[in-house]
């Protein structure tokens, strides 16, 4: 059946009464919602959107972002997985809220591998320490003497309980040994603009949002999270360096609520193939130092295994750095 002969036997007919799969088929015939659990202008805000745009000219129709923020992604994820599973309520979320979180709250409202369908893996992010641009310190070094010599009274930036910064922020506060004060934001998007203007003294947040302004001089970058330097900040440290084993990198995925037909998250995912294909945002995402997913990355069974493996891996991590849930 071609799209105009479905779409005919489907105003006919009455949608209501259409199966699922016949409607799957013709998917999608109206625009797509896409969930993103954090404020706008943030780093998960920035990539949904550009992949987003170019996901939307594969599928024909329109991807309309949802920014949903709050309580470190948690309510924007509840609200995915909760919605109606007919591929027109999509998420784009990062590990944080499905892999992290678990070992941060005492509840949470869903269960990331029960309540929802992997589609793919959107990209790979790393993180950097970035300080407010007048706080006294030069490098890795000034800034953990700093830090300890003003514990309680330092101040750093997260998104949320579970969020990528609070993971980022908590994993180097443990390893600095120092006890600081939290502020927390609706996503990195504002609290950006609030480090910007000197309201607290750092954050650790994804590259893709903080290297223009680090490039523009209005925050300092003290150092990178992953094993190795990056090329788009030359002279910048991995924390690695000074604190043996630090490395955080966030990795950002495309979700439905469970129970979506196949049909549509493979039509969903196809556009996830094509987009990551296309030279123009390959180009991009490297720009934005965020590592494109290879193709078996960005599939449902290759997401999926990526999750088990975050929880795997940073549930245990996040308990021994003493945590407690709230
Ligand atoms: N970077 C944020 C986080 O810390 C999320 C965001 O605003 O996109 O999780």
């Amino acid at each position: 059946m071609n799209r105009r002969v479905l779409l005919a036997a489907a105003a006919a007919i009455g949608v209501a009464a259409m199966p699922f799969s016949v409607l799957a088929q013709a998917y999608p015939t109206k625009p797509i919602t896409m969930i993103v659990p954090f404020a706008a202008g943030g780093p998960t805000d920035a990539l949904a959107r550009v992949l987003g745009q170019r996901m939307s000219e594969a599928l024909g129709q329109q991807i309309v972002i949802e920014n949903v923020g709050g309580a470190g992604g948690t309510i924007g994820v509840n609200k995915a997985a909760k919605a109606t599973p007919d591929g027109y309520t999509l998420l784009f979320t990062h590990m944080g809220t499905l892999a992290v979180n678990i070992a941060l709250y005492k509840s949470l409202p869903y269960d990331s591998q029960k309540d929802l369908e992997p589609i793919g893996l959107g990209g790979t992010n790393p993180m950097v320490l970035v300080v407010k641009k007048d706080l006294p310190v030069k490098n890795f070094a000034e800034f953990q003497a700093y830090v300890k010599a003003n514990q309680k009274k330092v101040q750093y930036g997260m998104a949320g309980i579970g969020a990528a910064s609070h993971l980022g922020g908590l994993m180097l506060n443990s390893m600095m040994q120092v006890e600081v004060l939290e502020i927390p934001y609706k996503g990195t998007g504002p609290a950006l603009n609030d480090l910007v203007s000197g309201q607290f003294d750092y954050m650790v947040d994804q590259a893709v949002n903080v290297l223009a302004q680090i490039q523009a001089g209005n925050i300092k970058a003290l150092g990178v999270s992953t094993l190795k330097p990056l090329p788009q900040l030359p002279g910048v440290p991995t924390i690695d360096a000074t604190l043996k084993g630090y490395e955080v990198t966030i990795w950002n995925g495309f979700f439905a609520p469970k129970g979506t037909p196949k049909e549509i998250i493979a039509k969903v995912d196809q556009a996830l193939l094509a987009t990551l294909a296309d030279e123009k945002i390959r180009a991009r995402l490297t720009e934005l130092a965020v590592d494109v997913p290879t193709p078996q990355e960005a599939t449902p069974d290759g997401l999926r295994a990526l999750l088990k493996a975050s929880i795997d891996k940073w549930v245990p991590a996040v308990k021994a750095a003493g945590v407690k849930p709230e």
